[in-house]
């Protein structure tokens, strides 16, 4: 699925990760969302994931997880120790793309191009927090349409029909993984004509203000998760602490260069 892509890319802990810049990313983005209007129904969504010491972990752990990382269109870097680990690699990816700020990188593409997005996932108050932020931010922007993340299998039809009604370009996925993964692969023919599914994780805890974002040099020491297991001890410290030493020998068995174009 993954090989049509411009960019290189390269296998880090267990996942093919795309080589390309932030930039590179919404632009591609952007590409893609031009590309789905035109062709409407025969256009099947693109889903874009992304790579983080949990995925690498939960993959090491779980075939089916694995499974739907691989059959992903594109994967990109959101942890730094995922970005050091590529550094083993031939082709290093040139920086870290975290989804809370590729977000950002989007909405600016998004804007003046007119593209619509659904902000779908978390708590209702969350994410309607999270809505009237962007709308702050982004007041060109066409946010189309959301829905909070806690409905049932039997509920994704009328979620789907939602999103379809709302003519959205990409849908923004905050489920939790591998809930999020999972959703995308089994709405994904029910929203044909969508450009992206795009996975957000804990995006709308950030930009609601719920949650302190680590300050850069934490970010860039690869201590992210470190800032946001003290932030949060009762949620994370487990499973920082646990996933963490696997990780690590997943990102270093599992990391080569695996192609380049
Ligand atoms: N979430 C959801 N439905 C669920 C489980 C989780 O909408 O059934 C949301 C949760 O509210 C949070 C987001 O998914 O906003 C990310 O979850 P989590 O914090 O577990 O993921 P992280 O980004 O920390 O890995």
């Amino acid at each position: 699925m993954q090989s049509d892509l411009a960019y290189p890319q390269v296998l880090v802990g267990g996942f093919n990760t795309i080589s390309c810049t932030r930039a590179e990313l919404a632009e591609l983005l952007l590409e893609d969302c031009i590309e789905a209007r035109k062709q409407g129904e025969s256009w099947l969504p693109k889903l874009v994931f992304s790579s983080n010491g949990q995925g690498v972990t939960l993959a090491g752990k779980s075939p089916e997880f694995m499974r739907m990382m691989s059959e992903a269109d594109i994967v990109h870097a959101d942890g730094m120790p995922v970005v050091f680990a590529s550094k083993l690699t031939e082709a290093p990816l040139p920086e870290r793309i975290p989804t809370t700020d590729f977000f950002h990188d989007a909405a600016q593409v998004a804007e003046p191009n007119g593209l619509r997005f659904f902000m779908l996932g978390a708590k209702d108050e969350q994410n309607a927090a999270a809505v009237a932020a962007i709308e702050k931010i982004y007041p060109g922007l066409n946010v189309v349409g959301r829905h909070h993340g806690y409905f049932t299998e039997a509920e994704d039809e009328a979620v789907c029909e939602m999103i379809r009604e709302s003519k959205a370009d990409v849908v923004w996925i905050a489920l939790g993984k591998p809930r999020q993964e999972e959703w995308c692969f089994r709405n994904r023919d029910r929203l044909r004509g969508v450009g992206w599914l795009k996975t957000c994780g804990g995006l709308y805890a950030f930009l609601a203000g719920d949650v302190p974002r680590a300050p850069e040099w934490m970010q860039k020491a690869a201590l992210e998760w470190l800032f946001r297991m003290m932030d949060d001890p009762k949620r994370l410290a487990w499973r920082y602490l646990s996933t963490n030493p696997y990780a690590f020998y997943r990102l270093v068995r599992e990391t080569r260069r695996r192609r380049d174009r």
